[in-house]
């Protein structure tokens, strides 16, 4: 990424984290799925299909316009494989219209020089991947090995930044294979980080002792904003609860390749709104309303958007805050189950 546009990327978000400090009546994130197909089938995942087609161009321009009506900061596009939608340029594009910071997750596998200088010219800002292992096995073909050349493209053509995740937990065979992903981020001049990984289902495992070490020399390697703000993660490897308020629903949006607005990839299903209906009653009630799968909690970049009001405004449990359509069903489910 050119030093110019770094600069202007970091006063951006600046001004971002400036804005949502003063004030907390708008989604500081939003990760935005126009597909939910990908062209792998990672053992740990639970968010791909193998069938499902593109959401068409003129849906997902509205989706980001209400985005931007609702004042979110940061669109991140994700999936399935996000660069599998043939217009994923306009949708960045349009991200960047709005005043709005965009970003993608990728699996790496479609980075070629031409389809870099085109995420170049839609104006992407961020691109992070994800990277399981060294050599491709029966859980991940996420592999350093078959992307490295991916990476050498981006390193010499890519006009945005770069961030490389490695993984610990969830299956991975060799935990050290992080290690050689970091160094190797780390040499290519991209920052990296380091993630805990959900089993299928969802929840987490604790990780081993030789797990623990190794997650822990790779968090050194790594950008240390990020190391500073994922403080959580200490926690969830040595298998300890953590106490956070998760802002879900409001400050950060899961929009589904529906159209609908749930709480995380992890938790589908509520509030389950359209997102062209969604209203500030239903941001205010889930900014309040306290998530029970909060303590064991891996999703790094909602604990990263929750650290901006944990400070303040305490949560209510889910029961006091339900939309009344949601009562109304809990009411039906208690009458059904008697
Ligand atoms: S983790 Fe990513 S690359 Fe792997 S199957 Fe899921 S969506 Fe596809
Ligand atoms: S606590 Fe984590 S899993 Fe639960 S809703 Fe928030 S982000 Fe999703």
């Amino acid at each position: 990424m050119r030093k110019s546009k770094f600069v202007k990327l970091k006063f951006r978000e600046a001004g971002f984290i400036s804005r949502a400090l003063l004030s907390t009546r708008h989604p500081v994130l939003a990760h935005l799925i126009p597909m939910r197909r990908c062209n792998l089938a990672c053992g740990y995942c639970n968010e791909y299909d193998h069938t499902s087609s593109p959401v068409p161009l003129d849906v997902m321009k509205r989706r980001i316009d209400k985005l931007g009506s609702l004042g979110t900061s940061i669109v991140t596009i994700s999936g399935g494989e996000p660069m599998m939608h043939p217009q994923l340029d306009d949708i960045i594009h349009q991200i960047r219209m709005r005043g709005m910071i965009a970003g993608l997750i990728s699996n790496g596998y479609y980075f070629t020089p031409e389809r870099i200088k085109r995420l170049n010219k839609a104006g992407l800002e961020y691109l992070q991947i994800s990277i399981d292992n060294v050599e491709p096995d029966e859980v991940s073909r996420k592999s350093l090995r078959v992307l490295d050349k991916k990476l050498r493209y981006l390193s010499e053509y890519a006009d945005f930044h770069v961030n490389i995740n490695s993984v610990i937990g969830g299956g991975i065979k060799n935990p050290e294979d992080a290690l050689s992903v970091a160094r190797r981020a780390v040499e290519l001049k991209f920052s990296t980080t380091v993630g805990v990984i959900h089993d299928g289902d969802g929840t987490l495992k604790p990780l081993s002792p030789k797990e623990k070490d190794i997650f822990q020399q790779v968090k050194k390697m790594g950008n240390k904003d990020h190391a500073r703000l994922n403080w959580f993660q200490d926690s969830i490897a040595e298998g300890k609860p953590y106490n956070w308020r998760c802002r879900a629903g409001a400050r950060y949006l899961y929009i589904c390749e529906d159209g609908l607005v749930h709480w995380c990839s992890q938790q589908k299903g509520y509030p389950g709104i359209p997102l062209q209906d969604y209203s500030m009653a239903d941001f205010d009630r889930e900014y309040k309303t306290e998530k029970w799968c909060a303590p064991t909690c891996t999703l790094q970049c909602v604990h990263q958007v929750g650290i901006l009001d944990n400070w303040r405004d305490p949560q209510q449990a889910p029961g006091l805050t339900k939309p009344e359509s949601s009562l109304k069903d809990t009411i039906h489910e208690v009458l059904s189950a008697e």
